[in-house]
């Protein structure tokens, strides 16, 4: 067992968007692959967009999909307190060691005067720099802004810091001359932290070995390794991920729907398919293997097998995964999943007969890939007779012509005279009615399935009119019989 530390560090400003989930996931994936510790931090130093309920959501969904850590909010540990907000003063502390020992220097620059720099730089097409005007302030100079009430926010001296050079453990080396970032601002006019600085300075205070966050966070590195430098800390390591794009290869933004962990949770997904999603998104095993249990995946993880360019979001090979992981429930565990979705969709189950929903699970079958789909499958089961929808493209497709009406309506009959009404007898009676009829067997199922179901697909017909009872196919035949004729001219 080595001393890994890693920490999954979200800002509680909206949900857990789908490539932050996965960075907590690699973060997980990696510490407990090698018997190191997960810590969960919480970045909320940005007090206006930080809310609870935000916080509570990521929680959430972070719980959902199985990630636990050995310290964080909720989870204790040495190194807290883990909320970022709540560490200020130590950022404080830090910063005016940075100020004492001339490694940073107060600005007293104003917005006015930076933006009238910016927008010059602009007009001579040149990029913006800030051009250091408070690095040598004079006391004189430095007295003058001071009786003028200006603010003053802390920019770090970055100096001849000369070329940085990240070793990232995805990217490889990736070099950037520090003149290219300019003296940045790390404390805010009121003496708060930016990120840029609370996160190294936290890192460093809990000890983190490994900071593993998407690619999005590469620019802001040199800079955290030269104020961790500068603190007189040797960085930890970096390891910046691939980021998720759509895909057409955009960033995949809540213009492409549901985006964030809970959207998939509450649309039938489970987490075991979502955490193979994601893993798989940017890592592969040794082999072609698709399909890997958490297990595995501690097992095997490792970063040298993250890619390195963007990953792209297939809600098609997610839906495929999820099938898989359904297919591993038992029934009644299916059963219990799937009831809140009818409930959502507004059909009454609690007067379901005990078993019956086990029943409906299992004629439904592997065509259950997420549990919403139950809705698709049996959801006029649990609807009125008079009240199940009829599909206009099942009506458009099986009823074309007048003898899918005569099917409805002849085998009635045939029907009424089951007996008893199980699913050999019915199979039995059905197949011999249609053999005297002469017609092609799809072409009388599917315009009884449309009758009595509303929709074009769902389980077995026999298993449908068995689990529907004689009674209610009867009556659902009679209103098809009532209703088609004008719905499907
Ligand atoms: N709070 C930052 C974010 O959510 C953390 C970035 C980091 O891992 O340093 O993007």
């Amino acid at each position: 067992m080595d001393s890994v530390r890693v920490r999954f560090a979200p800002s509680p400003t909206g949900f857990l968007h789908l490539g932050v989930a996965r960075t907590a996931l690699f973060n997980w994936l990696f510490a407990r692959a090698r018997g190191g510790t997960c810590i969960l931090r919480v970045d909320d130093t940005d007090d206006a967009r930080s809310t609870e309920e935000s916080m509570r959501s990521i929680f959430g969904s972070l719980e959902w999909l199985g990630l636990d850590w050995d310290e964080g909010p909720g989870f204790g540990g040495d190194s807290g307190p883990y909320f970022q907000g709540q560490r200020v003063e130590r950022h404080q502390e830090c910063a005016r060691q940075l100020l004492d020992e001339g490694k940073a220097y107060y600005c007293y620059c104003t917005r006015e005067e930076i933006q009238a720099k910016r927008e010059q730089a602009q007009g001579e097409k040149r990029p913006y720099r800030y051009d250091g005007r408070c690095r040598d302030l004079t006391e004189a100079d430095r007295a003058r802004f001071e009786t003028e009430g200006r603010t003053r926010t802390v920019r770090f001296n970055v100096g001849d810091s000369g070329r940085i050079v990240v070793k990232d453990l995805v990217l490889g080396d990736v070099a950037v001359e520090a003149d290219t970032l300019d003296d940045f601002i790390f404390m805010r006019p009121n003496f708060s932290p930016l990120y840029n600085f609370t996160s190294p300075v936290d890192d460093a205070d809990m000890g983190i070995t490994h900071v593993i966050r998407g690619q999005d966070h590469m620019s802001n590195t040199p800079r955290q390794i030269l104020l961790c430098e500068a603190l007189g800390w040797t960085p930890p390591a970096f390891a910046h991920i691939p980021m998720v794009h759509n895909l057409k290869g955009q960033k995949l933004s809540k213009r492409d729907g549901a985006v964030g962990v809970e959207d998939y949770r509450d649309m039938g997904f489970l987490p075991e398919a979502m955490v193979n999603y994601l893993a798989r998104l940017a890592w592969s095993g040794e082999d072609e293997q698709e399909i890997f249990s958490v297990q595995e995946l501690t097992d095997q993880f490792t970063l040298e097998r993250v890619g390195k360019s963007p990953s792209r979001f297939d809600i098609q090979k997610l839906t495929w995964l999820n099938a898989h992981y359904v297919g591993l429930k038992s029934v009644s565990e299916r059963a219990a999943a799937v009831t809140p979705f009818l409930v959502e969709a507004g059909h009454a189950v609690d007067a379901v007969a005990p078993g019956r929903m086990e029943r409906i699970v299992d004629a439904v079958g592997d065509r259950l890939h997420t549990y919403a789909d139950i809705v698709t499958y049996a959801g006029y089961f649990f609807a009125d007779d008079d009240a199940y929808e009829f599909d206009p493209a099942a009506l458009k497709k099986w009823f074309k012509g007048p003898e899918a009406l005569a099917v409805v309506t002849d085998v009635r009959a045939a029907i009424a005279g089951i007996d008893p009404f199980d699913l050999a007898t019915i199979e039995e009676v059905m197949r011999e009615w249609i053999e005297q009829r002469g017609e092609k067997v799809i072409r009388v199922l599917q315009p009884i399935r449309v009758a009595v179901t509303g929709k074009m697909v769902g389980p077995g017909l026999f298993d449908v009119l068995e689990l529907l009872g004689k009674e209610v196919v009867l009556a659902r035949l009679d209103r098809a019989a009532a209703e088609l004729p004008e719905l499907t001219t």
